[in-house]
């Protein structure tokens, strides 16, 4: 079954609807892209699937169940929502120690989780703060992926990566998908998404307004 299900799915704010009856599903070892422009209403579903934003109506399953990130951090699902947040105070290596404290993370994670995203020794001494966009997204990865999840959800990873940074993601993502995780990331920009992911679910305005293999909807089929 699916490891992922988002059912008739919708937020108001006031008279503003932001997200808007969206269904769909993730299958295990599927890599979805959620594409939408800005202000499409990707993270605040992404939140509502989390449990860090209630739905107004449907509901977001995670194996099953509703998942909320702050009462059962890290087990099943690793979360990135804004690499760009994170503690900026701290050195990358901190971070992820940090992590793996809350997610019960087994020992030698932490540097393997760093070697994995491509972040060196010496980098992950070095503060957040004085991070490229390109090493936070790193970081929020191996965050993400430090306490061994089976399921990603990803708010907008590829941000600010090259094309480099994007074929690496997806040879991560790929590798962690033939594993049998299953990842869920957004992205506004077709390029990206459309590199790293095997299906699309596309939003506008709130709703669905296409979805498929990247071939299909590529193709115009
Ligand atoms: P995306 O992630 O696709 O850029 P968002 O989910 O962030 O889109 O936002 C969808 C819409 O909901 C936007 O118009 C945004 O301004 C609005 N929105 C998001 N959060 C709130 C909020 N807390 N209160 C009111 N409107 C919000
Ligand atoms: P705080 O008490 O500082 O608000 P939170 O628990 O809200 O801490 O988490 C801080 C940041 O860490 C948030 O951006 C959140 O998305 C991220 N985070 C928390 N738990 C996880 C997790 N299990 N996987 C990935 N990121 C997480």
């Amino acid at each position: 079954g699916a490891m992922i299900q988002i059912e008739h799915l919708t937020k108001r704010y006031g008279s503003f609807t932001a997200v808007d009856d969206v269904s769909f599903t993730v299958e295990p070892g599927k890599v979805v892209g959620f594409l939408g422009p800005n202000g499409a209403g990707k993270s605040t579903a992404m939140r509502m699937l989390v449990g860090l934003t209630p739905a107004t109506s449907g509901r977001a399953l995670v194996h099953g169940r509703p998942y909320r990130l702050l009462e059962q951090p890290g087990r099943h699902v690793g979360v990135m929502l804004d690499a760009s947040a994170q503690h900026p105070g701290r050195t990358g290596r901190e971070v992820i120690r940090l992590a793996a404290i809350q997610m019960g993370a087994r020992r030698g994670r932490v540097d393997e989780v760093l070697d994995l995203v491509g972040l060196t020794p010496k980098e992950s001494s070095r503060r957040v703060r004085n991070y490229s966009l390109g090493m936070r997204q790193r970081l929020g990865l191996a965050a993400a992926l430090v306490g061994e999840p089976e399921v990603l959800v990803l708010d907008e990873p590829a941000n600010g990566l090259d094309p480099q940074g994007i074929h690496w993601m997806r040879t991560l993502l790929r590798d962690f998908a033939d594993d049998g995780g299953t990842v869920l990331l957004s992205s506004h920009l077709l390029h990206e998404v459309q590199v790293i992911a095997d299906e699309l679910v596309m939003i506008g305005h709130g709703r669905v307004v296409a979805q498929g293999s990247v071939e299909e909807l590529l193709s115009g089929r």
